[in-house]
């Protein structure tokens, strides 16, 4: 079943079931009143005629007597204490009742029967007769003028119960279509999608903004986004295969060099192998580089201690120095600076770094540690060709190179810098580039306390 039916269905079944059981209570309740206040009259009335009847009985013959207080719709009797009709009187309308086989009740009675399809009031009351004998006085009245009115109420009750539920159809019928067209739409964008490929909003009506209209700027937000990491990823996985290439077509170039000529000519086999191997090397870094990249955050199994920042930073000198045999100045109190982070990720952080100011400086490098007051600071400067302004913030995006002629001759892929800033991001640390084109670039390390 829709989910519009449902609606329709559940609210109209509900409204229904009130009305039915507030109007039920109603329809019984005065049916009950209404049969009552009949029979404490016909009682009154029974009682007012009993006391008559027995100061007159012997005066006047007992059907005479009986005829005078026969009631209008109804029929008077006097039973024997055998069960017989001594006497019995009806009215014009109610001949019928007179068939009916009396009963003697020896206490005083007071019940509604059925007789015929047709309910009455009955009344017995004991009397003495003239002869001393016990009997008993009964008068049977129609209860029709009571029925007429409860079947009129129950009448009128039927009918308002179903001219308020047509309010009832028609409002469930309109929320459903409030709140079913929002999420129609957002299938049809969503199969149009699924069909198209293509990423696709909705489109959003209305100036409240209830539920429906959240949701439906929930999920556009939610397709803007996709579209954008799906945009990122489509570029990356180009840029990765573009970057790919080069070394595999130089491998390819020199290995069939290599099988045509590599065995006649050593030169020609040394140049080639070495080559080979150094574009190897290159794939290797690059694909490590990938690797990292393609790991999202919490993956990366963080081991978040406090480490002394100072002999952090020395330890990594003096390895890279070893390396690439090249000098960095150390600056710093000596007091020891501790900050909590990952030890081997923040040292793959320092090497990104200072193989970029290696790479794109000659001057030595200089690493400052120290404290701006509040946060502890590792600041890597070099004095080398620097980065123009326009492309510093460029410059962290995956693959990005100022100079690409220049920075392939030093072997870079461009992938260093975005690699640290996922880094700095995942171990809290907030880095700051500041460079001049001709005069160096400095990046400085934040750590949060
Ligand atoms: P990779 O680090 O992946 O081997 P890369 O060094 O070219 O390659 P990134 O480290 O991401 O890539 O740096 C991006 C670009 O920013 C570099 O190509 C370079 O042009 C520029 N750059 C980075 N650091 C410096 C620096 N210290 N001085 C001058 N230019 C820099
Ligand atoms: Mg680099």
């Amino acid at each position: 079943m829709k989910l519009r039916s449902k609606i329709n269905l559940y609210t109209t079944a509900l409204f229904a079931l009130v009305l039915i059981i507030v109007n039920g209570f109603i329809y019984i309740t005065f049916s009950k009143l209404t049969y009552g206040s009949h029979m404490e009259t016909a009682e009154a009335e029974m009682k007012k005629v009993s006391a008559v009847v027995a100061q007159s009985l012997g005066n006047i013959p007992e059907a005479v007597l009986l005829r005078a207080y026969v009631p209008v719709n109804g029929m008077i009797q006097l039973v024997s204490t055998e069960g017989k009709g001594l006497a019995t009187t009806t009215s014009q309308s109610e001949k019928k009742l007179a068939e009916r086989t009396p009963h003697y009740f020896a206490g005083e009675t007071s019940k509604r029967i059925e007789y015929l399809g047709r309910d009455y009031s009955f009344q017995s009351m004991p009397i003495i007769l003239p002869s001393g004998n016990v009997a008993n006085l009964q008068i049977t009245t129609t209860l029709e003028p009571a029925a007429k009115i409860v079947q009129t109420l129950g009448v009128v009750l039927l009918f308002a119960t179903l001219a308020a539920l047509i309010p009832v159809l028609a409002s469930s019928a309109l929320l459903g279509k409030i709140i079913i067209g929002p999420v129609t739409s957002m299938i049809t964008t969503m199969s149009d999608i699924r069909r198209s490929g293509q990423f696709k909003q909705i489109a959003l009506e209305g100036k409240s903004k209830d539920e429906l209209y959240q949701m439906g700027e929930t999920f556009n937000h939610m397709i803007e986004l996709l579209e954008s990491n799906f945009d990122k990823q489509k570029q990356f996985i180009s840029n990765a295969s573009h970057e790919l290439k080069t070394p595999i077509t130089i491998i390819d170039s020199y290995s069939s060099l290599l099988k045509r000529r590599g065995m006649q000519n050593p030169k020609i086999f040394e140049e080639s192998v070495e080559a080979i191997h150094s574009e190897a090397i290159r794939m290797k870094e690059l694909t490590e580089q990938l690797l990292l990249l393609a790991k999202h955050n919490e993956q990366w199994n963080l081991r978040i201690e406090p480490v002394n920042l100072i002999s952090l930073v020395i330890s990594s000198t003096k390895a890279f120095e070893n390396a690439f045999n090249s000098e960095v100045i150390l600056e710093h109190s000596g007091e020891p600076l501790i900050a909590k982070t990952d030890e081997l990720k923040l040292k793959q952080l320092l090497f990104i770094f200072l193989d970029n100011a290696r790479k794109y400086s000659d001057a030595p490098i200089t690493i400052t540690v120290g404290n701006d007051g509040r946060e502890a600071v590792i600041t890597i400067a070099d004095k080398g060709i620097g980065i123009d302004e326009d492309e510093l913030p460029k410059v962290f995006d995956r693959f990005y190179r100022v100079d690409k002629a220049r920075s392939r001759k030093n072997g870079g892929s461009g992938l260093g810098l975005s690699l640290a800033k996922e880094i700095a991001d995942a171990l809290g640390i907030r880095l700051r580039l500041e460079s001049k084109v001709g005069s160096g670039t400095s990046v400085s390390l934040y750590f949060k306390k």
